[in-house]
Order: structure tokens, then C-alpha cells, then sequence
């Protein structure tokens, strides 16, 4: 298989090339075409089996086309911790400058006015940690009302660090849309999240 058998946009596959990814991992060969297709996508994956790429393609796939510099997110990656939100931004950022978009990234422990400003500024696809998120949103400085596609990475680790209550109030403010979720596990409380928030899932383990 090749990234553009499984539905990739010439100009997704074409940068990826550029930085030596030509054969795509299992994961990705697995969720890309029903992500594409707009299905809600399950992912048991662990760290390393190239899940940022699965749903960071299919995210940037539908979203390139649409308007650009746009106030509002269009579709939105909530991840655990500050240092994976900057390996999914390093891994999606210069993919989403391909197609002309804004990735944008907000996270606990950076200044809260920067991020305010490059906001401003215009953001496609926003990265962030649900802490930081959710103080945006109570702010007013990031509105959720035109999200169309959220991807859930580590969910499980979010749960273990408490992030649930942040997680559904997030997803209880953005319109339903397609939603993709990953983790390691899928007990507990992502079960929870999975039955309540995704949408006739297709499940794919790797
Ligand atoms: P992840 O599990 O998403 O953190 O990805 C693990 C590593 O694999 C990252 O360094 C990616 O750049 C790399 N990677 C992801 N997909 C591919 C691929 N299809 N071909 C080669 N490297 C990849």
C-alpha cells in the first residue's frame, strides 16, 4: 500500500515523501480509509505504532479545501501532556502548512497571552492539553462552535491523570462531527467516553 492508494491527498503524501515516509505503518493502513470516509475511528495503538500520523492525516485530509484562517478551530487533537502535544505539532505542523492551514498548539505551563494571540491570528487545527483547553474556552479565547473533527491520542493517560471531567465538558461543547479516539486500553472510563461521544465506531487494533 502507498499513502495515496489509501485516500491521502497528493499534497499530504507528496510532504511526507519529502521527510522519507513512504510505506504506510499498520495502524495507518488500518484507519486511514474509514477515517477518510468520515467514519469515528477507534484506535488500539501504543506509542511508537504511528498513530499521530493516522488520525493527523485523516484530520488535515478533510480539512484542506475549507476555509482558511479561520477565527474558530475547525478540528481539534486533545493529548495528556505539553511534551506530546509538541511531538504531534512537530509531526502535523509542516504537513499542515502544505495545504495552506494553521496548526496552532495550547498547553499548560506556556504563556496564556501568546497563545491568545496566535489564536487571533487564524487556527485550522488546534493541539492541546484539556487543561489548558478548557481555560481558553472559559476565557472566551478559543470557541469551539465550528469543530468538525476531534482525535483523542492516550486516552487512557488522560483518564489516569484526571482529565476526564475537561475531556467531556470539551466534547460536550463542540458540535458532533467526526470523532477519532486512541489509547493503549479501552476500559474504564474510555469505554465511558467511547459510548457516549463517538458515533458507530469502527475498531482497529494494532
Ligand atoms: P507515533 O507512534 O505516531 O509517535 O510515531 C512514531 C514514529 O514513527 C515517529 O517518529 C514517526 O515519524 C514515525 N513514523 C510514523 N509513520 C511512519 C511511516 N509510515 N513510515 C516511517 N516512519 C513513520
Amino acid at each position: 500500500d502507498t499513502f495515496d492508494e489509501l485516500g491521502v491527498p497528493r499534497k499530504l503524501s507528496a510532504a511526507l515523501a519529502e521527510a522519507g515516509i513512504i510505506k504506510p505503518f499498520p495502524i495507518q493502513a488500518a484507519t486511514l480509509p474509514d477515517a477518510l470516509a468520515g467514519r469515528d475511528v477507534l484506535g488500539r495503538a501504543q506509542t511508537g505504532s504511528g498513530k499521530t500520523l493516522a488520525f493527523g492525516l485523516a484530520l488535515l485530509a478533510r480539512l484542506d479545501g475549507g476555509k482558511t484562517r479561520p477565527k474558530h478551530p475547525r478540528a481539534i487533537i486533545l493529548v495528556p501532556t505539553r511534551e506530546l502535544a509538541m511531538q504531534v505539532s512537530e509531526a502535523l505542523s509542516p504537513l499542515a502548512r502544505s495545504l495552506g492551514l494553521w496548526c496552532r498548539t495550547v498547553v499548560g505551563g506556556l504563556s496564556f497571552v501568546k497563545q491568545v494571540d496566535q489564536l487571533r491570528r487564524g487556527v485550522d487545527l488546534l493541539i492541546a492539553t484539556p487543561g489548558r483547553l478548557s481555560d481558553h474556552v472559559r476565557q472566551g479565547t478559543c470557541v469551539l462552535d465550528e469543530v468538525q473533527f476531534t482525535a483523542l491520542d492516550e486516552a487512557d493517560q488522560m483518564a489516569d491523570m484526571g482529565f476526564m471531567p475537561q475531556v467531556r465538558a470539551i466534547l460536550d461543547l463542540t458540535p458532533v462531527g467526526q470523532r477519532m479516539l486512541f489509547s493503549a486500553t479501552l476500559d474504564g472510563d474510555v469505554r465511558q467516553l467511547v459510548e457516549r461521544y463517538l458515533h458507530d465506531p469502527v475498531t482497529h487494533s494494532v
